[in-house]
């Protein structure tokens, strides 16, 4: 699949529309597996110097929204720190040769989130081998959907709230005291902070936190002339969501339930984090940016 996000074209039909293979692959899943493999951006993604000299750490770097804004930012002249899992090491090899490509310098730094420690670690690391940090931009996210309360067991609940928010948290106050004025931060929440699926009790209201944990830091460091805004995704052609994100009877109709019938590749919404992470939106923070084909945010 190659995009073009430059020719005026109909959206509705830029992008493949469901139905979709079921393709069950175990936690946290390859982007390199899915039919049709998602579009970061890879052969179409232009730069122009947006970001030029700009050091950048990107969580869930290695696949889906996160692997598109870390080519774009290299595209735009950043260079580039991804945090994943061990186990997307294959996917994350693929986004390092794209960055260095661009003569950008990569980083990889494999570990788990849930760790504070680790999270202190992979600030410290990103820091130290980038020679600075100005961009944090989390977009690392579990989500399992499950039927039933009665099924939702502790241990994913806690799962999921470390992942999506404790780490948001950690990141953050490990990263503030590295990072200059002009520095951004920019948060990934969903449209399910504003209308929550049934079947995703633990997940919707980790991304109403990371909402409201973004406002109040971001007039928080303000002073400090950073900003934070958040971007929330409707449906994304992503691992996360036919890797268990979505039950496979669903993610054959992924993104139909959208006003533009289809789910949105992850090239669609590196702009959007270039732009926030750019001094072209100087004016610009505490506000959520909702990229959802239609289904418009409150
Ligand atoms: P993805 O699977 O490509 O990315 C998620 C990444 O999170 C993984 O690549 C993995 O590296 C990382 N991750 C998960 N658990 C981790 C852990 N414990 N430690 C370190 N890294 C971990 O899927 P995506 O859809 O691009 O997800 C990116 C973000 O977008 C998530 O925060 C997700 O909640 C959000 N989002 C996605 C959609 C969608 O439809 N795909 C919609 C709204 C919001
Ligand atoms: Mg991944």
């Amino acid at each position: 699949m190659t995009s073009n996000q430059y020719d005026m074209q109909n959206p509705l039909t830029q992008y493949p529309q469901p139905e979709f293979p079921k393709q069950p692959q175990p936690v946290p899943g390859l982007a390199s597996k899915m039919e049709p493999v998602p579009d970061h951006g890879e052969t179409s993604y232009k730069g122009f110097g947006r970001l030029k000299g700009r050091k950048a750490l990107v969580t869930g770097g290695d696949s889906g929204i996160g692997r598109s804004a870390a080519i774009a930012f290299a595209r735009e002249g950043a260079d580039v720190a991804i945090n994943y899992l061990p186990e997307e090491q294959s996917d994350a090899d693929e986004v390092i040769k794209l960055i260095e490509a661009e003569g950008r310098k990569a980083v990889a730094i494999p570990g788990d989130l849930k760790s504070e420690a680790f999270c202190q670690e992979l600030v410290a690391k990103a820091n130290a081998d980038l020679g600075g940090l100005d961009l944090l931009v989390n977009v690392a996210g579990r989500q399992k959907s499950v039927e039933s309360i009665a099924e939702l067991t502790t241990e994913q609940f806690d799962e999921t709230f470390k992942t999506n928010v404790y780490a948001l948290f950690w990141l953050s106050k490990a990263a503030l005291p590295l990072l200059p004025a002009g520095a951004t931060i920019i948060n990934t929440a969903s449209i399910q902070a504003y209308q929550p699926s049934a079947t995703l009790l633990d997940y919707a209201p980790t991304k109403s936190a990371i909402v409201a944990f973004s406002k109040a830091l971001s007039k928080q460091v303000l002073p400090k002339g950073i900003r934070v805004n958040v971007v929330a995704p409707g449906p994304f052609w992503t691992p996360l969501q036919t890797s268990g994100g979505q039950t496979q009877d669903v993610v054959q109709e992924f993104g139909s339930e959208v006003p533009m019938k289809r789910p949105g590749q992850p090239a669609e919404c590196a702009p959007i984090y270039v732009f926030l992470a750019s001094q072209e939106s100087s004016y610009i923070t505490g506000e959520v940016f909702g990229v959802t084909g239609g289904n418009t945010l409150p």
